[in-house]
């Protein structure tokens, strides 16, 4: 075979054949170009209607990028043809291998969307040795092709959460479905203003259809949510209640507890530096120097002791199935923290209160909490990968992509 027509053969660019090629250097990088022909005497489609038309209105000659072969850019010229079309006049022929306009072949688009789901916008640019923002538009366009507009019909429960979009104080929010860990709606901000969208988009029928909402209680999606949907029941999710008695309770009590220890230097550094001990699970002190550590904290600070012991019992209010036995424990429970006479803890418990009904609500829809965290993680990667593009559609999208959802 001639090299010719061997690399027009694995070029595949249907309808064309190649008539030269040859190399250029720009910017001191070697490009391969091809100058493609088109065939003569065929049929050709209209990009319009689809139509079969063999007479040719005019023709005007572009650049497109190709895959690279041998890590050396290709560049292909490509005499793009008008057809004289009955129905629709002049017209570009449609082409498999190249879309209307596109700077770059549909296989190239392909390959980079492909590496965007795992590189970065400007690793992508640089592999392929194109400008990011062309690799931006390939990507985004690709995203809105593959995600559509979103299904809404089949939804009984979402989750809902925020997460930082910039440093500061600029957020986002994400409405997850649970049970596929599906992404169904991304927006800018938090506040019920900036969510409603989501309500809207829903539609009446998708909001009666709406059983319940896991949320973390610091929010103002409870009260949306009560306003759209009076059939679903708020649920709040133990992740962020167990954070908040974290900051709340555990911090500030290890703080008194160092201020009360200031005559005793050594206890004092120990307890000062347990904060990383004391946040954390205790399945997950897996070092046995560490869970001795811990358990001497706890032994020497009865303060410390009860407030850890109880974070424990806290989270087991999740564990239960059976909205009355739940009840219970929480009366027991409250009636520790307040017997307990530490000032936190005991404010912690009271302002808590008020969102009994939808901590016991989700004895009757268990949603792992694990969910939310694992999103705000992948968030946290889409975030880097997409560093330096003050795109929300973009970002917003990439975190779709993200959570398809398994259904
Ligand atoms: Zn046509």
């Amino acid at each position: 075979m001639a090299p010719r027509d061997c690399m027009a053969q694995l070029g595949c660019w249907e309808g064309y054949r190649l008539r030269d090629s040859w190399e250029e250097t720009r910017n001191g990088q070697r490009i391969c170009i091809i100058r493609l022909e088109p065939k003569a005497r065929r049929r050709r489609c209209c990009d319009g209607c689809g139509r079969g038309v063999s007479s040719i209105h005019d023709r005007v000659e572009r650049r497109v990028r190709d895959l690279p072969v041998f890590d050396i850019p290709v560049e292909l010229v490509v005499p793009r043809l008008r057809l004289a079309c009955r129905k629709c006049g002049p017209k570009l022929e449609r082409l498999d291998w190249l879309a209307p306009y596109a700077r770059v072949t549909t296989r190239l688009a392909a390959s980079v969307a492909r590496l965007c789901k795992v590189m970065s916008l400007r690793h992508v640019a640089g592999f392929y040795r194109l400008a990011w923002t062309t690799v931006k538009r390939i990507d985004l366009r690709h995203l809105e092709q593959e995600l559509g507009p979103v299904d809404l019909s089949g939804v009984t429960v979402i989750a809902m959460d925020e997460f930082a979009i910039q440093k500061g104080h600029r957020y986002a929010t994400v409405i997850v479905e649970p049970s596929s860990k599906r992404v169904l709606w991304v927006g800018r901000g938090r506040s019920r203003e900036e969510i409603r969208p989501f309500f809207k988009l829903l539609g009446p029928e998708g909001c009666a259809r709406l059983r319940a909402a896991v949320m973390d209680m610091n929010t103002a999606y409870d009260r949306e949510v009560r306003m759209h949907c009076p059939k679903a029941e708020v649920v709040y999710d133990l992740f962020h209640v167990v954070a908040k008695y974290g900051r709340e309770v555990i911090d500030r009590v290890r703080v008194d507890e160092a201020n009360r220890l200031r005559g005793d230097r050594a206890a004092r550094k120990v307890v000062k530096s347990s904060r990383w001990l004391l946040l954390r699970n205790r399945e997950n002190v897996t070092r046995e120097a560490d869970q001795v550590r811990l358990d001497e904290i706890l032994a020497a600070n009865q303060a410390l002791m009860t407030v850890y012991v109880l974070k424990d019992d806290l989270k087991m209010l999740w564990a239960y199935r059976h909205p009355g036995y739940a009840r219970r424990f929480w009366q027991e429970w409250y009636e520790r923290a307040m017997a307990s006479g530490i000032a936190p803890l005991c404010l912690f418990a009271k302002r808590l209160k008020p969102y009994l009904p939808g901590i016991l609500a989700h004895s009757r829809w268990p949603l792992g909490t694990n969910l939310v965290e694992g999103i705000n993680n992948r968030i946290k990667v889409i975030k880097r990968m997409a560093y330096g593009f003050r795109d929300d559609h973009y970002f917003f999208l990439k975190i779709r992509a993200a959570f398809p959802g398994n259904r």
